[in-house]
């Protein structure tokens, strides 16, 4: 395997950008942080962090410091801060035209959810310019599914506790958490959040009222939490007996990230709509909802629609994404190098006891530190690594698809050292 995982790397000879010159490059972190504490709404508690340029699987804040990047814009950066072949498309692209509007055809749209659906099994697609929106319209969908077979009250919309599918009102209502919930206040109605994720209290939930049941197969913000594939069957069966539709929200799971293109391919269960974005144009926003043969002719023209979704430049670079993901062989890395880094964590739970669970697939993983994530994770930060906590315990790294063995492994040295740090602090 050595040879193979040395000649990926010789594949990647990546540019550091080491001059950047334009009229912002002198702005100090202090004046970047009065600047935004003075003008922004004050909605992100950001890390002490100033990014300025990435490279491979790294990134350089703003005095030159070097980072290894384990969370890669939040499963979004796969292809690392600046792949060559994303960058001659974005040169490319930009030179020709950058967006023109869904009134008219361009040569990528079309394309690219042909790929879609020939990697997915799907029919349809529907761009997004975001995750969010791609569950907006699922949720859409799936009413409007319902609705034009007659079945005006059959809106509900089942979804499961500690899950996370966006921000806006229809996305909000079915992310069950609630300090993201508790301000806004009354919600989309018709929505059941499951707060007991087994298979009895599906069939109670479960009725002919039903229109969509909205799961992530690997719920990320939740920490990482593997959705059993019992369950997962219980659902699809569930929907087919009263003709709901089975959303899987893989946007954060989907895409190669577990090491097949789609998460629900692990588990032998098809759901009727996938949403996607994140890692789909590899940092461009776009995202995507993929619907089979049953909702194909669900949404008519004039029904949905987006300004910005489906434009040539993110198209062009989802397509140059899902080449890159083939023809540098990157799902089974992806499969190898997950395997290595759960295999490494393990390791490192039998000599740390801060560790507890470590569980995923692929490079979506997580290993449970309860009170001393966050700790860990400024630790890390300090040491040169980009990790961050979920659902506030849970150490959740999603490193990008071109890391290195040899990456995984500073990283797990480095997590050793701050693990022995943590835990000698907590005996004083
Ligand atoms: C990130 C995420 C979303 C929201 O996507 P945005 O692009 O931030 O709107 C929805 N669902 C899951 C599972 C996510 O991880």
């Amino acid at each position: 395997m050595a040879w193979f995982m040395e000649m990926l790397r010789k594949e990647h000879t990546f540019m550091e950008t080491t001059e950047i010159t334009d009229s912002y490059s002198r702005l100090s972190r202090e004046e970047i942080q009065a600047l935004e504490e003075q003008y922004l709404f004050p909605t992100y508690k950001r890390y002490d962090l100033f990014i300025s340029h990435g490279s491979g699987a790294y990134v350089f804040d703003i005095e030159g410091r070097k980072y290894l990047d384990f969370l890669a814009g939040i499963a979004v950066n796969s292809l690392g801060y600046n792949h060559p072949r994303l960058v001659r498309v974005l040169e490319e692209q930009g030179q020709r035209i950058i967006h023109c509007s869904n009134l008219f055809y361009h040569r990528y749209q079309g394309i690219l959810a042909k790929r879609l659906a020939e990697i997915s099994g799907m029919s349809r697609v529907f761009f997004t310019n975001s995750g969010t929106e791609a569950i907006e319209a699922a949720l859409k969908i799936s009413r409007a599914y319902s609705h034009k077979r007659g079945k005006l009250n059959k809106s509900g919309i089942v979804a499961l506790k500690n899950s996370f599918h966006g921000r806006t009102f229809g996305a909000l209502s079915i992310t069950a958490q609630e300090k993201y919930q508790a301000p806004f206040r009354p919600l989309v109605p018709e929505v059941t959040i499951m707060e007991d994720i087994a298979v009895p209290a599906l069939e109670r939930v479960f009725s002919d009222r039903i229109c969509a049941m909205v799961v992530e197969p690997i719920q990320g913000e939740a920490g990482v939490v593997p959705i059993s594939p019992d369950f997962l069957r219980a659902a699809r069966e569930l929907c087919t007996r009263h003709d709901a539709l089975l959303v899987f929200d893989e946007i954060q799971c989907g895409l190669g990230r577990t090491g097949r293109y789609f998460a629900f391919q692990n588990y032998g269960i098809e759901p009727d709509l996938i949403t996607l974005a994140k890692s789909l144009a590899a940092g461009y926003p776009l995202g995507a909802v993929l619907g089979n043969k049953r909702v194909a002719d669900s949404l008519q023209p004039g029904e949905h629609g987006t300004t910005f979704g489906g434009g040539p430049l993110a198209c062009r670079l989802a397509l140059e994404f899902l080449d890159v993901v083939e023809d540098e062989a990157l799902l089974d890395r992806v499969a190898q190098l997950g395997e290595h880094l759960i295999r490494g964590l393990r390791g490192l739970a039998s000599l740390h006891k801060t560790i507890g669970e470590v569980r995923g697939l692929g490079l979506m993983v997580g290993a449970d530190l309860g009170a001393a994530a966050k700790t860990v994770v400024q630790k890390l930060l300090k040491r040169g690594i980009i990790a961050n906590a979920a659902h506030e315990s849970v150490l959740r790294l999603l490193p990008p698809f071109i890391v290195t063995q040899d990456e995984v492994n500073d990283f797990l040295r480095i997590l050793d050292e701050v693990l022995t740090e943590v835990e000698a602090e907590a005996r004083d």
